[in-house]
Order: C-alpha cells, then sequence, then structure tokens
C-alpha cells in the first residue's frame, strides 16, 4: 500500500481491535457461535478485500487488530529471529523478501534483513529456507529488552497498551455480580453502561501514562502516551491480564471441550468431561500475574540503570508506587 495510507491503517487497527471487544462483551461473543463465526468471517473478508486491493498480505502487516496485539506481545518474546547483518551487506538477491524461482518470499513482504523489532515477523522462519547464506538465525534473548529500545516509539503499542488495559479493567468489572446487580439500571442498556465503563477505564490508562510521564520528568508533547518509556512499563502487566481473561474462560470449559468434540461425530461419551477446579484457575491467575508484576518492575529497573548510565535523572519511588497501585487494581478485579 502506499506510504501515506499505511499511516491511517494504524488507526483503524486500533478502532477495529476496539470495536472487537467492544461487540465481545455487549453480545456475550465467547458464548455465542454464531456471533464467532461472523466475527472470523468478517476478519476473512477484511483480509480478502486487502490481498485483492494490495500485495504482500497487507491485511496481516497493517490492518489486521488481533495481528497487532499478538504483535505487540511479541516484543516480549524469548526468542527472535534476526538476519547477521555481515552476510546481507553484500546480498543483492534479498530473497528472504521476494522469494526465489519457484519459492514465495517472506508472506508480510519483510525480509530477514529488514526485521527490526518483532511487530511484524511472523516467526514462520520462510527466510532461512529461503536465504542461500544461512544469514536468518533464531536467538535467545532477554525478553523485555526489545520493549526498552521500542520504548513506546511504535504507535501499535502506544494505542493497543492502555486501550488493552483499560478494556481488561470494564471488561473484569462488568462480569462482577455487584456490577450486574448495581450499574446497569442507573445507566440503562447494558451496551451503553459497558461502553461508559470502556471509556472510562481507557481514560484512567491515559491519566496513568500522562501521570507516569511528568514522574519520569517528561515534558509534554502533542499526543502525551506517544514515545512515553510508560506503555513498556505496563506492556507486560496489559498482557498478562489479557492472559489471565482469556485463560479463566478456557480453563473453567476445557473440561467440556472433548465431549463436544466427539458429538461432532455423533457420539455421546459424557465421561471424558471434567472439571479444572476454581482454586486452580485461580493460583494460575495470581502466578500469571504476578510474573507480570515482575516483568514491568524489571522493566522499570532496566529504565533506571540505563539512566543512570547516561548520568540522566528521573526515576522515583513513585512510579514504582504507581506501577504497583495498577497492580493492586488488577489483583482486586480477578480475585
Ligand atoms: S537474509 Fe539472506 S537473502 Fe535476506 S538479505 Fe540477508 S543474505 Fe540476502
Ligand atoms: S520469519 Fe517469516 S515473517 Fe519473519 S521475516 Fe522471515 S519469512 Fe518474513
Amino acid at each position: 500500500p502506499p506510504h501515506a495510507l499505511r499511516r491511517y491503517f494504524i488507526h483503524i487497527a486500533v478502532l477495529l481491535f476496539a470495536a472487537i471487544i467492544w461487540a465481545e462483551t455487549v453480545t456475550d461473543l465467547k458464548n455465542s457461535p454464531l456471533g464467532t463465526a461472523l466475527l472470523l468471517l468478517s476478519i476473512l473478508t477484511g483480509a480478502t478485500v486487502m490481498a485483492m486491493l494490495f500485495k504482500g498480505q497487507a491485511w496481516c502487516r497493517y490492518v489486521c487488530p488481533l495481528g497487532k496485539v499478538i504483535g505487540a506481545g511479541a516484543t516480549m518474546s524469548m526468542i527472535e529471529l534476526r538476519a547477521t547483518p555481515d552476510l546481507c551487506r553484500s546480498c543483492d538477491t534479498t530473497a528472504c523478501k521476494k522469494g526465489r524461482p519457484g519459492l514465495r518470499g517472506c508472506p508480510v513482504y519483510l525480509g530477514a534483513h529488514n526485521i527490526k523489532n518483532s511487530l511484524d515477523c511472523l516467526l514462520c522462519g520462510r527466510c532461512v529456507l529461503l536465504c542461500e547464506r544461512e544469514s536468518p538465525r533464531l536467538l535467545l534473548r532477554n525478553p523485555f529488552v526489545e520493549l526498552l529500545a521500542i520504548k513506546g516509539r511504535d504507535l501499535t503499542c502506544t494505542f493497543i497498551i492502555p486501550f488493552l488495559a483499560g478494556s481488561q479493567w470494564a471488561r473484569f468489572i462488568v462480569e462482577d455480580a455487584k456490577y450486574q446487580s448495581l450499574i446497569p439500571p442507573l445507566f440503562g442498556p447494558p451496551a451503553l453502561s459497558f461502553s461508559l465503563l470502556l471509556i472510562f477505564c481507557f481514560a484512567v490508562f491515559l491519566g496513568i501514562i500522562t501521570f507516569g510521564n511528568r514522574l519520569l520528568g517528561m515534558r509534554r508533547s502533542s499526543l502525551p502516551i506517544h514515545c512515553s518509556p510508560m506503555i513498556p512499563v505496563l506492556t507486560p502487566l496489559a498482557f498478562s491480564g489479557e492472559l489471565i481473561y482469556r485463560l479463566k474462560y478456557l480453563l473453567s470449559e476445557a473440561g467440556n471441550f472433548p465431549t463436544v468434540l466427539t458429538r461432532q461425530f455423533g457420539l455421546t461419551i459424557e465421561h471424558f468431561s471434567f472439571v479444572i477446579p476454581a482454586s486452580a484457575i485461580s493460583l494460575l491467575e495470581i502466578l500469571i500475574l504476578a510474573l507480570g508484576c515482575l516483568g514491568s518492575f524489571y522493566v522499570i529497573a532496566l529504565f533506571r540503570q540505563k539512566q543512570s548510565e547516561s548520568g540522566q535523572t528521573g526515576f522515583c519511588r513513585s512510579l514504582q508506587i504507581l506501577v504497583s497501585s495498577v497492580a493492586i487494581v488488577y489483583f482486586l478485579l480477578i480475585g
């Protein structure tokens, strides 16, 4: 796609992601096979239309909201695929990107030599097959270093992280029995009350990021959340929150899966059903959230180390207190 268009695609992707989260909650999508099928059909339609208009899997690379979230999560991956610059310097084929006769190139038209971060690479390994110089390598890494390198500069993370975290708070609150008995009668239809709650929680996270910027001594910019170190700090917490939200439903329903699967083949094998105890699921949730908190504090420590190496000041205990407060709210909401 033309470069001018690409800038708008990221905003479209974030809006689509917001629409999916909103629709998922107000239509109870996870309990609706028809709704889930319609969502998948819409994604397929979007991908087909984009494939007809542009080459290089433009949908996956620029617009797919789920791909953007997965890409943002991949910035915390323990592995990365990277080319060896010395081997690529004199390469005139760039087969990793364009392919070779009879072999298609990189599915997202990126190529190993262009990988700067893990946001766009699908880690499919195709470039390993295509490169004749054995340049692309799969490497182990510190999962938080890339967060530090991107430092909130990437627009995907800039918008996705506060929305992801804010929407989790809204989704956890909306599933609470007290909310269900108190709020909808006050604010009318559930869709309206959830929309207001979603906007409120998103605004709370924007406020947290702006406040964190002040604690870090950052000057105001036209877009306060862009380039904010608070984005990488909050990323581990945001993804652990999402994992908890998804796992809770998956694990509580996992025991029915064998029965549902066998039913598709006309069999009724009820005795294959099992139940994962709620206490085990709760324990797992606490563990995941604790890991997310550790990740966020580790990113703060990395920033602090980097700043003290360059003689800068700005990090303070207040930032740790701020992130601890966010973590406590998460613990209260999942409890
Ligand atoms: S990864 Fe291989 S094919 Fe791609 S630019 Fe480097 S040397 Fe060339
Ligand atoms: S791993 Fe796959 S997506 Fe990533 S650069 Fe290589 S071919 Fe492209």
